[in-house]
Protein backbone atom coordinates (compact mmCIF):
# COMPACT_ATOMS: atom_id res chain seq x y z
CA UNK A 1 0.00 0.00 0.00
CA UNK A 2 1.18 3.51 -0.86
CA UNK A 3 0.33 4.80 2.11
CA UNK A 4 2.35 8.16 1.49
CA UNK A 5 0.88 8.40 -1.80
CA UNK A 6 -3.06 8.30 -0.87
CA UNK A 7 -5.33 9.97 -3.46
CA UNK A 8 -8.29 11.93 -2.69
CA UNK A 9 -10.40 11.37 -5.36
CA UNK A 10 -13.24 14.15 -6.03
CA UNK A 11 -15.77 12.45 -8.25
CA UNK A 12 -19.83 13.22 -8.77
CA UNK A 13 -20.60 9.71 -10.75
CA UNK A 14 -20.40 6.87 -8.51
CA UNK A 15 -19.51 4.71 -11.64
CA UNK A 16 -16.39 6.65 -12.46
CA UNK A 17 -15.71 7.16 -8.86
CA UNK A 18 -15.55 2.95 -8.85
CA UNK A 19 -13.25 3.22 -12.15
CA UNK A 20 -11.09 5.19 -10.53
CA UNK A 21 -10.71 3.71 -6.88
CA UNK A 22 -10.36 -0.05 -8.99
CA UNK A 23 -7.29 1.23 -11.01
CA UNK A 24 -5.63 2.97 -8.09
CA UNK A 25 -6.43 0.17 -5.74
CA UNK A 26 -4.98 -2.15 -8.27
CA UNK A 27 -1.42 0.07 -8.51
CA UNK A 28 -1.56 0.06 -4.57
CA UNK A 29 -2.46 3.83 -3.72
CA UNK A 30 -5.33 3.76 -0.84
CA UNK A 31 -8.29 6.10 -2.36
CA UNK A 32 -10.46 8.30 -0.86
CA UNK A 33 -13.63 9.61 -2.47
CA UNK A 34 -15.59 12.72 -2.11
CA UNK A 35 -18.32 13.28 -4.34
CA UNK A 36 -17.89 17.07 -4.80
CA UNK A 37 -15.34 19.71 -4.25
CA UNK A 38 -16.83 20.95 -0.65
CA UNK A 39 -16.56 17.38 0.62
CA UNK A 40 -13.15 17.36 -0.71
CA UNK A 41 -12.26 20.50 1.85
CA UNK A 42 -14.21 18.54 4.30
CA UNK A 43 -11.51 15.55 3.94
CA UNK A 44 -8.50 18.01 3.54
CA UNK A 45 -9.52 19.72 7.01
CA UNK A 46 -9.02 16.56 8.44
CA UNK A 47 -6.05 15.52 6.56
CA UNK A 48 -3.38 15.97 4.16
CA UNK A 49 -3.43 14.68 0.50
CA UNK A 50 -0.57 14.89 -1.46
CA UNK A 51 -2.64 13.90 -4.78
CA UNK A 52 -6.20 14.77 -5.69
CA UNK A 53 -8.02 13.69 -8.64
CA UNK A 54 -10.97 15.62 -8.76
CA UNK A 55 -13.78 15.62 -12.04
CA UNK A 56 -14.36 19.54 -13.28
CA UNK A 57 -18.73 19.56 -13.57
CA UNK A 58 -19.81 18.61 -10.06
CA UNK A 59 -22.57 19.33 -8.07
CA UNK A 60 -22.23 22.18 -5.37
CA UNK A 61 -18.52 23.09 -6.16
CA UNK A 62 -16.71 22.00 -9.16
CA UNK A 63 -13.47 21.63 -9.85
CA UNK A 64 -11.98 24.59 -10.73
CA UNK A 65 -13.51 26.27 -7.73
CA UNK A 66 -11.74 23.65 -5.93
CA UNK A 67 -8.48 23.86 -7.27
CA UNK A 68 -8.87 27.76 -6.70
CA UNK A 69 -9.65 27.24 -2.80
CA UNK A 70 -6.99 24.72 -2.75
CA UNK A 71 -3.86 26.85 -3.71
CA UNK A 72 -5.43 29.69 -1.49
CA UNK A 73 -5.10 27.69 1.54
CA UNK A 74 -2.05 26.01 3.57
CA UNK A 75 -1.33 22.33 4.02
CA UNK A 76 1.35 20.45 5.23
CA UNK A 77 2.96 19.58 1.93
CA UNK A 78 1.91 20.00 -1.97
CA UNK A 79 -1.00 19.11 -2.72
CA UNK A 80 -1.16 17.91 -6.78
CA UNK A 81 -4.20 18.50 -8.59
CA UNK A 82 -5.38 16.47 -11.92
CA UNK A 83 -8.14 17.86 -12.78
CA UNK A 84 -10.26 14.94 -15.08
CA UNK A 85 -12.23 16.64 -17.82
CA UNK A 86 -14.40 15.36 -21.05
CA UNK A 87 -13.64 19.20 -22.19
CA UNK A 88 -10.72 18.98 -24.15
CA UNK A 89 -10.93 22.07 -25.54
CA UNK A 90 -7.68 24.33 -24.98
CA UNK A 91 -9.47 27.04 -23.61
CA UNK A 92 -10.92 24.79 -21.01
CA UNK A 93 -7.65 23.24 -20.31
CA UNK A 94 -5.47 26.53 -20.27
CA UNK A 95 -8.48 27.69 -17.18
CA UNK A 96 -7.93 24.72 -15.53
CA UNK A 97 -4.52 25.08 -15.07
CA UNK A 98 -4.08 28.74 -14.18
CA UNK A 99 -6.52 27.83 -11.57
CA UNK A 100 -4.21 25.42 -10.24
CA UNK A 101 -4.53 22.49 -11.51
CA UNK A 102 -1.21 21.13 -12.53
CA UNK A 103 -1.99 18.17 -15.00
CA UNK A 104 -5.14 17.68 -16.94
CA UNK A 105 -6.74 13.81 -18.16
CA UNK A 106 -9.15 13.92 -20.15
CA UNK A 107 -12.01 11.13 -20.31
CA UNK A 108 -12.14 8.17 -20.91
CA UNK A 109 -8.68 7.56 -18.76
CA UNK A 110 -6.84 4.54 -19.81
CA UNK A 111 -5.11 2.67 -16.66
CA UNK A 112 -2.06 2.89 -18.50
CA UNK A 113 -1.91 6.97 -18.94
CA UNK A 114 -2.94 6.98 -15.53
CA UNK A 115 -0.16 5.56 -13.69
CA UNK A 116 2.32 7.25 -15.78
CA UNK A 117 0.97 10.77 -14.76
CA UNK A 118 0.59 9.71 -11.23
CA UNK A 119 4.64 8.40 -11.50
CA UNK A 120 5.22 11.95 -12.49
CA UNK A 121 2.74 13.44 -9.65
CA UNK A 122 5.26 11.31 -6.94
CA UNK A 123 9.01 12.29 -8.33
CA UNK A 124 7.58 15.92 -7.94
CA UNK A 125 5.82 15.33 -4.39
CA UNK A 126 9.01 13.26 -3.53
CA UNK A 127 10.97 16.11 -4.78
CA UNK A 128 9.07 18.54 -2.75
CA UNK A 129 9.70 16.46 0.44
CA UNK A 130 12.96 15.55 0.52
CA UNK A 131 13.62 19.93 -0.06
CA UNK A 132 11.58 20.38 3.04
CA UNK A 133 13.81 17.46 4.84
CA UNK A 134 16.65 19.06 3.93
CA UNK A 135 15.46 22.95 4.61
CA UNK A 136 14.54 21.29 8.35
CA UNK A 137 17.98 19.86 8.63
CA UNK A 138 19.29 23.58 7.78
CA UNK A 139 17.40 24.92 10.16
CA UNK A 140 18.39 22.80 12.92
CA UNK A 141 22.46 22.95 11.61
CA UNK A 142 21.56 26.76 11.90
CA UNK A 143 20.70 26.91 15.26
CA UNK A 144 22.72 24.50 17.05
CA UNK A 145 25.98 23.88 18.24
CA UNK A 146 27.60 21.03 16.45
CA UNK A 147 29.74 19.58 19.27
CA UNK A 148 27.40 19.61 22.06
CA UNK A 149 24.07 19.64 20.28
CA UNK A 150 22.66 22.17 22.09
CA UNK A 151 21.50 25.42 20.55
CA UNK A 152 23.81 28.13 19.73
CA UNK A 153 24.76 31.16 20.49
CA UNK A 154 22.99 32.73 17.65
CA UNK A 155 19.75 30.99 18.47
CA UNK A 156 20.16 32.78 21.71
CA UNK A 157 20.04 36.08 20.18
CA UNK A 158 17.20 35.62 18.39
CA UNK A 159 15.17 34.13 21.44
CA UNK A 160 16.88 36.28 24.65
CA UNK A 161 14.91 39.46 23.68
CA UNK A 162 11.04 37.36 23.82
CA UNK A 163 12.45 35.66 27.31
CA UNK A 164 12.63 39.50 28.51
CA UNK A 165 9.62 40.49 26.30
CA UNK A 166 7.47 37.53 28.33
CA UNK A 167 8.69 38.48 31.33
CA UNK A 168 7.60 42.21 31.40
CA UNK A 169 3.94 41.16 29.68
CA UNK A 170 3.64 38.77 32.56
CA UNK A 171 5.04 40.63 35.33
CA UNK A 172 6.86 37.61 36.30
CA UNK A 173 10.94 37.20 36.88
CA UNK A 174 13.03 35.51 34.39
CA UNK A 175 16.66 34.39 35.38
CA UNK A 176 19.70 34.30 33.16
CA UNK A 177 22.90 32.41 34.36
CA UNK A 178 26.22 32.02 32.83
CA UNK A 179 28.00 28.30 33.37
CA UNK A 180 31.74 28.46 33.21
CA UNK A 181 34.00 25.32 33.30
CA UNK A 182 36.59 26.22 35.51
CA UNK A 183 40.70 26.00 34.43
CA UNK A 184 38.76 24.25 31.27
CA UNK A 185 42.31 25.29 29.70
CA UNK A 186 44.17 22.40 31.97
CA UNK A 187 41.71 19.60 30.58
CA UNK A 188 42.78 20.23 27.34
CA UNK A 189 47.03 20.82 28.56
CA UNK A 190 46.56 17.49 30.51
CA UNK A 191 44.57 15.26 28.59
CA UNK A 192 43.96 16.74 24.78
CA UNK A 193 41.92 18.62 23.31
CA UNK A 194 39.70 15.63 21.97
CA UNK A 195 39.00 14.91 25.72
CA UNK A 196 38.55 18.76 26.35
CA UNK A 197 35.41 18.10 23.34
CA UNK A 198 34.34 15.09 25.44
CA UNK A 199 34.01 17.07 28.33
CA UNK A 200 32.32 19.89 27.14
CA UNK A 201 29.92 16.75 25.69
CA UNK A 202 29.01 15.94 29.10
CA UNK A 203 28.97 19.25 30.69
CA UNK A 204 26.21 20.34 28.31
CA UNK A 205 24.76 16.70 28.68
CA UNK A 206 24.49 17.59 32.81
CA UNK A 207 23.36 20.95 32.07
CA UNK A 208 20.74 19.64 29.78
CA UNK A 209 19.25 17.05 32.23
CA UNK A 210 17.91 20.06 34.03
CA UNK A 211 15.82 21.99 31.06
CA UNK A 212 12.42 22.55 31.57
CA UNK A 213 10.52 21.98 27.98
CA UNK A 214 9.09 24.93 27.02
CA UNK A 215 10.46 27.35 30.06
CA UNK A 216 14.00 27.31 30.03
CA UNK A 217 16.97 27.91 27.29
CA UNK A 218 19.99 26.37 27.37
CA UNK A 219 22.63 27.30 24.39
CA UNK A 220 26.52 26.89 24.46
CA UNK A 221 27.23 30.22 24.14
CA UNK A 222 31.24 30.26 23.86
CA UNK A 223 33.79 27.50 24.21
CA UNK A 224 33.16 26.48 27.83
CA UNK A 225 30.27 28.54 28.89
CA UNK A 226 26.98 28.07 28.75
CA UNK A 227 24.20 30.22 28.97
CA UNK A 228 20.61 28.80 30.62
CA UNK A 229 17.44 30.89 30.68
CA UNK A 230 14.70 30.46 33.23
CA UNK A 231 11.53 32.19 32.53
CA UNK A 232 8.42 32.55 35.14
CA UNK A 233 12.23 31.77 37.96
CA UNK A 234 12.57 34.01 40.71
CA UNK A 235 16.55 35.28 42.81
CA UNK A 236 15.45 31.95 45.25
CA UNK A 237 14.39 29.63 42.55
CA UNK A 238 17.31 30.18 40.20
CA UNK A 239 19.57 30.03 43.05
CA UNK A 240 18.40 26.34 44.00
CA UNK A 241 18.74 25.57 40.40
CA UNK A 242 22.34 26.90 40.20
CA UNK A 243 23.21 25.04 42.89
CA UNK A 244 21.73 22.02 42.20
CA UNK A 245 24.01 22.21 38.33
CA UNK A 246 26.71 23.42 40.11
CA UNK A 247 26.36 20.01 42.42
CA UNK A 248 25.72 17.83 39.37
CA UNK A 249 28.44 19.26 37.67
CA UNK A 250 30.98 18.47 40.26
CA UNK A 251 29.32 15.04 40.66
CA UNK A 252 30.39 14.24 36.60
CA UNK A 253 33.25 11.63 36.03
CA UNK A 254 33.90 11.63 32.56
CA UNK A 255 35.98 8.24 31.58
CA UNK A 256 38.79 9.20 29.29
CA UNK A 257 41.54 6.77 28.31
CA UNK A 258 41.03 4.56 31.20
CA UNK A 259 41.58 7.78 33.36
CA UNK A 260 38.76 10.21 35.13
CA UNK A 261 38.49 14.07 34.53
CA UNK A 262 36.53 15.49 37.11
CA UNK A 263 35.73 18.91 36.77
CA UNK A 264 33.81 22.19 38.13
CA UNK A 265 31.91 24.76 37.10
CA UNK A 266 31.42 28.20 38.25
CA UNK A 267 27.68 30.14 38.05
CA UNK A 268 26.58 33.59 37.31
CA UNK A 269 23.13 34.49 37.83
CA UNK A 270 21.14 37.42 37.05
CA UNK A 271 17.16 37.92 38.32
CA UNK A 272 15.23 40.09 36.28
CA UNK A 273 12.27 41.64 37.95
CA UNK A 274 10.56 43.70 35.62
CA UNK A 275 8.58 45.35 38.11
CA UNK A 276 11.90 47.26 39.29
CA UNK A 277 12.97 48.72 35.96
CA UNK A 278 11.03 51.08 34.35
CA UNK A 279 12.54 50.75 30.88
CA UNK A 280 12.93 47.03 28.93
CA UNK A 281 16.39 45.50 30.04
CA UNK A 282 18.37 45.02 26.70
CA UNK A 283 19.78 41.51 26.23
CA UNK A 284 23.31 43.01 26.37
CA UNK A 285 22.69 44.62 30.25
CA UNK A 286 21.37 41.11 31.14
CA UNK A 287 24.27 39.39 30.08
CA UNK A 288 26.84 42.04 31.34
CA UNK A 289 25.00 41.47 35.20
CA UNK A 290 25.37 37.51 34.54
CA UNK A 291 29.16 38.13 33.53
CA UNK A 292 29.64 40.30 36.35
CA UNK A 293 28.21 38.17 39.04
CA UNK A 294 30.39 35.00 37.13
CA UNK A 295 33.76 36.78 37.25
CA UNK A 296 32.41 37.47 40.86
CA UNK A 297 31.84 33.42 41.30
CA UNK A 298 36.00 33.01 39.72
CA UNK A 299 36.76 35.53 42.24
CA UNK A 300 35.63 33.74 44.88
CA UNK A 301 37.13 30.48 44.45
CA UNK A 302 35.25 28.99 41.71
CA UNK A 303 33.34 26.00 41.99
CA UNK A 304 30.30 28.29 43.67
CA UNK A 305 27.33 30.33 42.61
CA UNK A 306 26.87 34.44 43.01
CA UNK A 307 23.63 36.25 42.26
CA UNK A 308 22.50 39.46 41.07
CA UNK A 309 19.25 41.31 41.00
CA UNK A 310 18.13 43.94 38.48
P1 LIG B 1 38.54 29.85 34.26
O1 LIG B 1 38.40 28.97 35.41
O2 LIG B 1 39.00 31.19 34.61
O3 LIG B 1 37.29 29.90 33.44
O4 LIG B 1 39.68 29.24 33.32
P2 LIG B 1 39.56 28.47 31.97
O5 LIG B 1 40.83 27.75 31.72
O6 LIG B 1 38.32 27.64 31.95
O7 LIG B 1 39.29 29.65 30.95
P3 LIG B 1 40.08 30.16 29.71
O8 LIG B 1 39.16 31.20 29.10
O9 LIG B 1 41.45 30.59 30.08
O10 LIG B 1 40.18 28.93 28.76
C1 LIG B 1 39.11 28.40 28.08
C2 LIG B 1 39.66 27.31 27.21
O11 LIG B 1 38.61 26.64 26.53
C3 LIG B 1 40.58 27.82 26.14
C4 LIG B 1 40.12 27.15 24.88
O12 LIG B 1 41.16 26.56 24.16
C5 LIG B 1 39.17 26.10 25.35
N1 LIG B 1 38.13 25.79 24.40
C6 LIG B 1 37.23 26.62 23.85
N2 LIG B 1 36.41 25.95 22.99
C7 LIG B 1 36.81 24.66 23.02
C8 LIG B 1 36.35 23.48 22.35
O13 LIG B 1 35.40 23.47 21.56
N3 LIG B 1 37.01 22.31 22.63
C9 LIG B 1 38.05 22.27 23.50
N4 LIG B 1 38.60 21.10 23.71
N5 LIG B 1 38.50 23.36 24.10
C10 LIG B 1 37.91 24.55 23.91
MG1 LIG C 1 -19.11 15.21 -12.97
MG1 LIG D 1 36.42 28.54 32.21
MG1 LIG E 1 35.26 31.14 29.92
Amino acid sequence: MQEQFKVLLVEDSRTQALRFQFMLEAHGFEAVVASNGREALEHLKREYFPIIITDWVMPEMDGVELCQTIRSRKYDGYVFIFLVTSKDDPNDIVAGLQAGADDYLTKPVSELELMARLNTAKRIIDLERSLKKRNEEVLHLSVTDALTEVHNRSYFNTQCPSFIARSVRSKKPVSCMICDVDHFKNVNDTYGHLAGDRVLQEFAACLKQQVRQGLDLLVRYGGEEFVFILSDTDSEGSLIAAERMRQSIEQLSIDWEGQTIEITASFGVVTYLPQSIGHLLSVEQLMAAADQALYSAKEAGRNCVRHVTL
